[in-house]
């Protein structure tokens, strides 16, 4: 299934000049959101038992608690500053004008265990290796950062030190 005829491009969306690639088509697509899931899940290295998967808020939620239910791996939710209840530990990346914070739990992954990050989009990067360098603070092993599509012309790839995935190149 071309999950591709799902993705809807939205002019200047959040701001003029950016063209914003929208999966809620395909979130409301029940043979998409599964067939998308699956194709994820086929990307993922083989004879690697992952323990835990990251989910970026808010879309990378959806597809990567599918991923995790697949993989038969527990999810873990990273989310922005001040949501999380129990401890945290923070990283702020920069963004185009200013920065953001996002957090994970203390105990979310233990030393040594395997994680898989998924995010619907991989854009200039400065988010997954945000999500990177707090499992690697934790002790964990990122196996592989995932993404529904990869915006290629932005580079983000050059700013992981990690195997990535993509269903979609744009
Ligand atoms: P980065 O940090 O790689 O520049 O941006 C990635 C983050 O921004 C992801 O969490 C992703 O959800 C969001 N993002 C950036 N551009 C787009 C886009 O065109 N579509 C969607 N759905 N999310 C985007």
């Amino acid at each position: 299934m071309n999950i591709q005829d799902y993705i809807r491009d939205i002019s200047d969306f959040p701001k003029p000049g950016i063209l914003f690639k929208d999966i809620t088509p395909l979130l409301a697509n029940h043979k998409a959101l599964v067939s998308c899931a699956d194709q994820l899940v086929g990307l993922c290295p083989d004879g690697v038992k992952i323990d835990k998967v990251i989910g970026i808020e808010a879309r990378g939620f959806i597809i990567g608690s599918m991923i995790a239910e697949r993989l038969q791996a527990g999810f873990i939710p990273v989310r922005k500053k001040g949501k999380l209840p129990y401890d945290v530990k923070s990283k702020s990346y920069g963004l185009e004008y200013g920065e953001d914070t996002l957090e994970i739990h203390i105990d979310a992954i233990k030393a040594g265990e395997h994680v898989l990050i998924h995010d619907d989009v991989l854009a200039t990067g400065g988010t997954a290796k945000a999500v990177c360098d707090l499992v690697k603070e934790l002790g964990g092993v990122v196996v592989q950062c995932n993404f529904i599509m990869e915006l290629e012309f932005l580079n983000g790839k050059d700013k992981l030190d990690v195997p990535r995935s993509a269903l979609l190149k744009y």
